[in-house]
């Protein structure tokens, strides 16, 4: 039974109502899907890892002055953010060609793009994310240009932040995916962001090898993607040395025994 109200179930996540007006539990599933939701999986662990990542970076965020939803994590697989209004856009911020980038322009996968590029997908299931232009979003309403100036703003600053953090531990983000969300004050709306940040939605390369370390092990049938994930976990710090890695795992498999 649940104790809570659930509110949202989404791919990856579930968001329950919060402890106060204006908060939500966020809630990391193991649940993995691809191709909108055609392919479908779990990757062991994940939910556990990817509550911890974005943790990791929502905070490192917030003390570069980037407003963020999250306000703390609550344990293994859930946190407490604020509500917000969701802008139904995907921004993907791109340094590297892959992916949709590489198919639609027939552009060699690894390539290093001049400039980074910011793209705009509609969020729509049924029409399957479809690729937008900013003349789109201001003819229907979707955001304001104030707020869409807000929001290639913060996203080019979590993308320098991000390109820095994650080459310092050996790691080329090669592109990834940013939600952003209204919060009122007032009659004033505030754009903030929401979401979450993991390698469920960033391509991570390792600088050496170019091994994957992301959902498109999951995408592509390669195989590793709870190592792969850890790996990115422990490359950061968040998972203890020492062959302890599957120390945050077994905690989480402790807790479901337990019922909790
Ligand atoms: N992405 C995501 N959710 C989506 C679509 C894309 O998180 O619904 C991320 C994806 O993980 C990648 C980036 O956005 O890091 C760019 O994805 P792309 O457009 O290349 O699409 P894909 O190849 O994943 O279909």
């Amino acid at each position: 039974m649940s104790r809570r109200r659930q509110i949202y179930e989404g791919k990856a996540k579930i968001l329950y109502e919060g402890p106060e007006p204006g908060t939500l539990i966020q809630y990391f599933k193991d649940d993995a899907t691809a191709f909108n939701a055609q392919k479908r999986g779990t990757i062991n662990g994940k939910g556990v890892l990817n509550n911890r990542i974005s943790e990791h970076i929502f905070t490192a965020l917030a003390t570069i002055g980037v407003p963020t939803h999250f306000i703390r994590r609550i344990n293994m697989r859930e946190q407490l953010i604020r509500q917000v209004e969701i802008v139904p856009i995907e921004v993907v911020i791109r340094n590297v060609a892959a992916g949709s980038l590489s198919k639609r322009l027939g552009i060699e996968e690894g390539t290093q793009l001049p400039r980074t590029i910011i793209e705009y997908y509609y969020k729509d299931d049924a029409l399957g994310d479809p690729l937008i232009a900013d003349e789109h979003i201001a003819c229907f309403g979707w955001a304001s240009q104030d707020e869409m100036n807000d929001i290639a703003d913060m996203a080019i600053r979590v993308n320098d932040f991000m390109c820095g953090m994650f080459a310092a531990i050996g790691i080329r983000l090669v592109d990834f995916k940013l939600e952003f969300g209204r919060v009122w004050d007032g009659d004033f709306a505030r754009i903030i962001l929401a979401d979450e940040i993991s390698p469920d939605g960033c391509r991570l390369w390792d600088m050496k090898s170019n091994e994957k370390l992301d959902k498109d092990r999951f995408r592509q049938d390669l195989g590793g993607e709870a190592e792969a994930y850890q790996e990115v976990a422990r490359r950061l710090g968040l998972l203890p040395e020492d062959g302890e890695e599957n120390a945050v795992l077994d905690l989480d498999t402790h807790r479901k025994k337990r019922g909790k």
